[in-house]
């Protein structure tokens, strides 16, 4: 459903359903600060706590955990606000969700 890493295809390529009508905007990054900032912050502590190690040591560690778990969960968080708001038939969605449920 993506054509690009976080833009959304106008149509499924496996079929056909038009995707253009979604709203994702901000909700998605919104969700991954949410997510990662709870592991990250919770790990930085219990780090902290634990072992008390140089600053360096936090750069080392929590640099690439971060961009990995943000570029790991931004593309299925999106994919999934997407699909809620197909299922529910939000915003442009609604005409394909009615012709669903007559079908
Ligand atoms: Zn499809």
């Amino acid at each position: 459903m993506f054509r690009a890493f976080l833009k959304v295809d106008a149509k499924c390529s496996a079929c056909g359903e038009e995707l253009h009508h979604h709203r994702a905007d901000d909700l998605p990054a919104y969700l991954v600060v949410a997510i990662a900032g709870h592991i990250l912050l919770s790990a930085t502590l219990w780090v902290e706590v634990k072992y008390s190690p140089a600053y360096w040591v936090f750069a080392v560690i929590f640099l690439p955990l971060t961009l990995a778990l943000i570029f790991g969960l931004i593309q299925p968080i999106k994919g999934l606000i997407v699909a809620l708001q197909w299922h529910m038939g939000l915003d442009g969605f609604a005409s394909a969700r009615a012709q669903r449920r007559s079908a």
